[in-house]
C-alpha cells in the first residue's frame, strides 16, 4: 500500500491560527479557517486545504456511492455554458442568479448554476423510445450563483461543491417511483454523514409550478425556518406552512408542530415536461406517439453539508468531526523528543488513516490544536508512557495506554 509521507504537520504548508478570523460571523466558517481546513478567498469562495479537501472527499464518496447504488451514471459537464442553451429554456431572463460573462469578442456565456440545458440534449441525444427509459445522470462538480448575502460559510457560497442527478421517465409515475427511491438514498447518505434530515415539501423554486422536496438538517446556522412533528416525519417550511406552532400534527394527530432553523442539504425537483419541451426532446412511447420525457432533478449540496456537519460536531474546544468524514481517524502526536515514525508507518501498515504533528512544540499547544482540528482518535507516543501509547476520543475525556498492537486492534473494533 501506498504510505502518506506529506501527512507530517511539520511538512504543511498552512498553519493552525489560534485566534478566530474577525470576518466569519458563523461557527462552521470560523473553525474550518482557523484549524486550516479551508481558507477564504471573497464572501462566499474558499480554497479547500489538505484536510479540508480530505473531509469534501469522504463526504463526496459516501454521496457517489449512495448514487451509484440506485443506478446512477457519473460523468463530468461543463461549467462554462454558450448563452443560447439557456436562452432556449427561458433561464438567461428569468433566473437571477445566474453568473453572465463575456469574452473579449463579445460571445455571451453562463457559468452552470444547474445544468438541465446541457444534459437534456445530452441524454435525449440516445434514446430512441420508451425502452430506453429511464435514464439518471449525476455529476460532482462547482456551481455558482450570484448571490448578494454570503455570510454563512460554507453553507451560502458563491461558488459551491455539489452533486446533481437529472432523471428522465416515460411518465409522471415512473418520476414518482424512481423518486421514492432517490429520497431512501439520501436519507441513507445524511445518516451516513452524522446529519438527521426532515424532509419538506416547498414551491419549485425558479419557474416550476410543481412542487420541490427539500431535504433539511436541524441547525440554528440554517437560513430556512421548518416546522416540524417530535412524533413522525412530518415536516414543513415555514414558508408555505397552514399551520402554527404548537398546532397539532396534521399527519399523526398525536405530536405537537415544533418551529426550528434548518439548511437546505439537499433538494429534489419534479421537472415535468418543462425541459425536454423546450429542447424538444422526445421518444417514441407505447403507443407509438412521440412524446416528452418527465424529468427530475436531485441536488446535494457537498460543500453546505461539510458546514452543516461542523455546525452540528463542535465544542467549545473545537471541531468533532463524526469518523465517516473525518480526514484522518487518527491524529498521532510524539511529545517530549519522541520520534513516532515507527509508530506512524505501524498504524498506515494497518490501513488506518493518521496525521503525525512531528513538530517540535508543547504538549499544552499540540493538544489544543488537536482539539481544534477534532479528529476522532488522539494517540500520544513520549519516552515516559515506555512501550505503550495513550490514546484518547476526542470526544471524551477517558484516556487508555494500550501497546500499539491493541491500539490497532481497539481502532479496528
Ligand atoms: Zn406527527
Amino acid at each position: 500500500m501506498v504510505k502518506w509521507k506529506n501527512m507530517r504537520q511539520s511538512e504543511f504548508f498552512t498553519r493552525i491560527e489560534r485566534n478566530a478570523p474577525k470576518d466569519e460571523v458563523t461557527v462552521n466558517a470560523a473553525l474550518l479557517v482557523r484549524a486550516g481546513f479551508v481558507s477564504k478567498l471573497m464572501a462566499g469562495v474558499y480554497s479547500y486545504l489538505p484536510l479540508g479537501l480530505r473531509v469534501l472527499r469522504k463526504i463526496e464518496n459516501i454521496v457517489r456511492e449512495e448514487m451509484n447504488a440506485i443506478g446512477g451514471h457519473e460523468i463530468l459537464m461543463p461549467m462554462l455554458h454558450p448563452k443560447n442553451i439557456w436562452t432556449t429554456s427561458g433561464g438567461w431572463d428569468k433566473i437571477d442568479v445566474l453568473f453572465k460573462l463575456k469574452s473579449r469578442t463579445g460571445k455571451e456565456y453562463a457559468l452552470g448554476q444547474s445544468e438541465e440545458e446541457v444534459v437534456t440534449p445530452l441524454v435525449m441525444k440516445n434514446v430512441s423510445t420508451y425502452k430506453d427509459l429511464p435514464r439518471a445522470v449525476y455529476q460532482i462538480h462547482w456551481k455558482f450563483r450570484d448571490e448578494l448575502r454570503s455570510k454563512s460559510g460554507l453553507l451560502r457560497g458563491i461558488e459551491f461543491f455539489m452533486k446533481d442527478m437529472y432523471s428522465f421517465h416515460e411518465d409522471q409515475a415512473d418520476f414518482d417511483r424512481f423518486y421514492e427511491v432517490v429520497k431512501n438514498a439520501y436519507l441513507a447518505i445524511f445518516k451516513r454523514l452524522g446529519l438527521i434530515a426532515k424532509v419538506t415539501e416547498a414551491s419549485g423554486g425558479a419557474f416550476s409550478e410543481k412542487i420541490s422536496y427539500e431535504f433539511m438538517v436541524l441547525t440554528d446556522a440554517g437560513e430556512d425556518d421548518i416546522l416540524y412533528c417530535d412524533l413522525c416525519e412530518f415536516c414543513v417550511n415555514v414558508e408555505i406552512a397552514k399551520q402554527k406552532k404548537g398546532a397539532p400534527c396534521p399527519k399523526c394527530k398525536k405530536g405537537a408542530l415544533a418551529e426550528a432553523k434548518a439548511s437546505e442539504v439537499g433538494n429534489v425537483f419534479d421537472l415535468g415536461e418543462r425541459f425536454t419541451k423546450a429542447f424538444d426532446a422526445a421518444f417514441i412511447g407505447r403507443d407509438g406517439k412521440k412524446r416528452h420525457p418527465v424529468m427530475g432533478c436531485f441536488g446535494i449540496g457537498i460543500s453546505r453539508a461539510m458546514g452543516v456537519i461542523v455546525e452540528k460536531y463542535n465544542d467549545e474546544r473545537g471541531i468533532v468531526w463524526p469518523q465517516s468524514v473525518a480526514p484522518f481517524l487518527v491524529h498521532l502526536i510524539a511529545l517530549n523528543g519522541a520520534d513516532a515514525t515507527q509508530v506512524y508507518t505501524d498504524l498506515q501498515t494497518a490501513g488506518i488513516e493518521v496525521l503525525y504533528d512531528d513538530r517540535d512544540l508543547g504538549a499544552g499547544e499540540k493538544f489544543a490544536e488537536a482539539d481544534l482540528v477534532g479528529i476522532p482518535y488522539r494517540l500520544v507516543v513520549s519516552p515516559k508512557l515506555k512501550d505503550k501509547v495513550e490514546i484518547k476520543a476526542r470526544s471524551e475525556k477517558e484516556v487508555k495506554n494500550l501497546t500499539v498492537q491493541e491500539a490497532v486492534d481497539f481502532l479496528h473494533s
